[in-house]
This record gives C-alpha cells, structure tokens and sequence, in this order.
C-alpha cells in the first residue's frame, strides 16, 4: 500500500488546522511562545530518567542542541498561520530520518510526544480561559499526532532501508569473496540439473523429482541472494524462471508425449543456463559497487558508511573511545586526468587507495567515497593520535611515486580534512566537519591536514 505523499498530508494538515478558531490558534501560539523553554525542558529531564532515552540525549552536543531545537521546531507547528504545509510535513519527515539514522527505539519518540501533550495541557489550564481549553486541547493533541504520524512513516521507511543495508553487509562480510560464492552457486545449481536429468533418465516418478526451489542453490536464492541483492533487475527474471521450471516443466517431464517431454527438458536446460548467466551479472556487479567493494579499488563501498558508523559510534559509547574521520580527495585530479589520460588516472587511485589501505590498522576501515574521494574511519584514537596519523600519510603520498603508463613515474598530493566524532549519536554531523575540514585544506593551499 502506498503512504499519502506530500501533498496529500499537507491538505490534511491544513484541514486539521482550519477546525480550530483563529483566537484558540492564537492562544496556543501565545502560550508556545511564553513557555516554550519550559515545555523543552521538561520533555529533556523526563526523557533522561528513562535509561535508553538517556543513552541517546546525555551527550554534550545533544544536551546544548536539543532544547534550543525543540523550541525552534514548536514555533513552527503552532505558528498561527502556515503558508507552506508541505514543507511542514517535509520538516517532520527530515526529523523522522535523523531518528532513524541514530536508531532511536520509536517507542521513545512516541513517548516524548506524550510528555510535550502533557506540559501542554498543564499550562493551558493554568493559562486559558476555561472556554478555550477544550479546542486548545485538541488543536494541540491532533498537531503533535500529525507530526508523529509522518515522522513514524518516514522512521520505517529509512529503518527498513538501513535493515536492508545491514544484512546485506553481513551477507557480504560472510561470504567474504563473492568469487567462492559464485562457484559454490553455480555448481549447487548444476548439480539439481544433472540430478534431475538423471531422475528423468531412470523414470522416476513425478513427484520425486526435485523442485528447484528447495534445492541447495533455491534455498540459498530464495532466502539470501533475493534479500541481498533485492533490487537488482536479474531478481524478477531468475524468480520467473524457477516458478516455470517448478510448476510447468517439471510435470510437463511425465506427459505421454515424448515430443512435449522432450520441450520440458530443453525449456528447462534454457532456463537453467538463463538463470546461470543472470546469476553471473548480479554476483560480478555484486563483487563490485553493489556488494560493498568498490571495483576500481577494492575499497569499501559508501553504502556501508552509516552501517559502520553507527556500530562504531555505538561501541565508542559502551567502551568511551572515540574514532576519527579523515575526508581525504586527491589534489588537481582533474588536471591530472586531462594530462595523462583517464587510464593513468585510474591506475593512480588503485595506488593511493592501496596506499591508504596499507597505512591503517585492522580495525579501521577505508572507504572510497566516490571520484577522487576518501574516507577513513580510524577506530580508537585521539585528537593528536589522528593528526599525526593524517600528517603521515599525506607525506607518505606525496613521496610515493605512482607509475603511470608502463615507466613514466608522477606524484600527485592529496588533502586531508580530520575530525573526530564527538560522541554525538548522528554521524551525519561529524561527516560535514570533515568535509568542512577538507574544503578548508583545499582552501590552505591543498597538500596539507587541516583538523576541525
Ligand atoms: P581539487 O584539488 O580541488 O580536488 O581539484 P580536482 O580536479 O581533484 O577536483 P574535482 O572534484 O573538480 O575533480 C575530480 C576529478 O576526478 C573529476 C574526474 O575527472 C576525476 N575522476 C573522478 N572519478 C574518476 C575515476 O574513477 N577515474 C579517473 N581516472 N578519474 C576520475
Ligand atoms: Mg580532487
Ligand atoms: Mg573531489
């Protein structure tokens, strides 16, 4: 079933709104504005008593950014007037996300929500005229419901999609080499077939010929393979062509005739190789960008990023240690692509991003961010720690140089912007930092390390 897009809530939203008098509105935004500190407040000291919330709030940057935001953000639900709903549903969505990206329980939010009605309906009595009370009551129950209602949409749909991420991460990590997988695959699949065609050959009967759904390569399509790779256009092929061979061929293999017998089993020798060659794209594309290697380098794939970061900033939390970003991109690549031509090009980011690799330790993780761009998360490290590691390697690169084209040997340099996370449950903050970092190093003059 498809959720009501933008529009469609941002009606809804503007009916709710019309239901209520323009004085009650007004009342409200009185109170919103006089209280509205308070309001924050309270939600913030409930919320901390419960010991998950607490996980989530008592950080430093939490603690200084949270109140001030949610005064902003109930300014602008109890504005008297909206001209723009859309963008108010679009303002919850966003907030709905940042609850998915740190993996906040919904119950938590929903919880919170409850408390705001709370402080809400203890100051409207306090405040208003008992003839108000009742439409202010209201008014401000159905806002908080419609903006939970969005954010609660919004959540699944991001935490459906990082689920997704996660075991498709496992899968990958599993596996390790989706080469032996491959291998392993292709064969489970050959092997039903000849199992089959030698079912067929000592005329067994029609209900003891395997389908492949169950074989040992169906039950690892059906179960992992789809769910992995779910998305890619092979899945709907190779789907169809299972169901055919399972619930048309395989009876087709006892009919009388030895013609229409003969069809099921050169239909079903196509189909297999069919489903073979398809299997073969969706794994060579998997063990490129799709499966979490970048083809180029070999690096990680940024699809990774928030699944990485999230399980670090989580043991960062349990254990107090803190990781570093460094943002590194490669200095005048443009130039440097233009001069010697695409293939040199690609021939150094192999180098540097092998170079990147060597210089990090086994917990850290490298990332080609896209083009010419790196990230590296170091685990486990300090401010100083990451600064000298940054400074080192930029040198490193800088010295080392790449061998382009058969003998010519060139020296490109990068920049490196570094932060380090500062225990905030969203990473995306500490990423920007980075980038900021970054662009200030590009700023300096490139080939240096700024820190931020
Ligand atoms: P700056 O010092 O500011 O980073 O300059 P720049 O030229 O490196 O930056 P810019 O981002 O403008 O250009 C990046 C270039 O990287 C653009 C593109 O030609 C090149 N590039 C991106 N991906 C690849 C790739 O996979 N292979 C090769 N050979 N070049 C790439
Ligand atoms: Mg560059
Ligand atoms: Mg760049």
């Amino acid at each position: 079933m498809r959720y009501k897009d933008r529009q469609q809530l941002g009606d809804e939203w503007q009916t709710l709104l019309q239901r209520t008098s323009t004085p009650a509105r007004q009342a409200v935004a009185a109170l919103v504005e006089t209280h509205q500190e308070s309001f924050a407040t309270h939600f913030y000291q409930v919320m901390l008593d419960d010991t998950t919330a607490s996980l989530f709030l008592s950080n430093d940057q939490v603690k200084q950014r949270l109140n001030p935001s949610m005064q902003r953000w109930l300014g602008a639900m109890f504005s008297v007037e909206h001209d723009d709903f859309e963008a108010l549903v679009e303002q919850q969505e966003k907030i709905g996300q940042v609850h998915a990206r740190i993996d906040i329980p919904v119950n938590l939010v929903l919880n919170g929500a409850r408390q705001l009605k709370l402080a809400f309906y203890r100051q409207i009595n306090r405040d208003m005229d008992a003839a108000m009370r009742g439409d202010a009551s209201v008014y401000v129950s159905d806002h908080i419901d419609m903006a939970m209602e969005i954010m609660s949409h919004a959540y699944s749909v991001a935490n459906d999609r990082n689920a997704r991420t996660e075991e498709a991460y496992r899968l990958f990590s599993l596996t390790q080499s989706v080469g032996d997988e491959r291998e392993r695959q292709r064969s489970a699949l050959l092997n039903w077939e000849n199992t089959l065609m030698y079912a067929v050959a000592a005329q067994q009967s029609a209900d003891s010929l395997p389908p492949l759904a169950s074989s040992e390569f169906g039950l690892w399509y059906l179960h992992k393979a789809c769910h992995a790779f779910e998305g890619a256009p092979e899945i709907t092929t190779i789907n169809q062509r299972i169901e055919q061979i399972d619930n048309q061929w395989l009876d087709k293999l006892h009919s009388a005739e030895s013609a229409s017998r003969l069809k099921a089993l050169s239909d079903i020798r196509d189909a297999t190789r069919s489903i073979l060659l398809l299997l073969d794209n969706m794994l060579e594309r998997a063990s490129g960008l799709e499966a979490g290697r970048d083809s180029l380098t070999s690096l990680l794939n940024r699809k990774f990023l928030p699944v990485v970061l999230n399980r670090e900033i989580e043991m960062g939390r349990r254990a107090n240690k803190r990781f570093a970003l460094l943002m590194v991109d490669i200095d005048h690549f443009k130039a440097f692509n233009d001069n010697h031509g695409h293939d040199a090009g690609d021939s150094v980011l192999q180098q540097v991003a092998s170079l990147l690799d060597a210089a990090t330790r086994g917990g850290d993780y490298v990332f080609r961010m896209g083009g010419e761009e790196f990230l590296l998360v170091l685990v486990d490290t300090d401010p100083e720690g990451s600064r000298l590691f940054a400074e080192r390697l930029r040198r490193t690169i800088a010295h080392e140089p790449m061998l382009v084209a058969g003998d010519t040997l060139l020296n490109v340099t990068i920049s490196v912007g570094v932060t380090l996370h500062d225990g905030h449950p969203d990473y995306q903050r500490s990423l920007q930092r980075a980038d900021q970092a970054l662009y200030q190093a590009k700023h300096n003059g490139r080939n240096c390390v700024v820190v931020q």
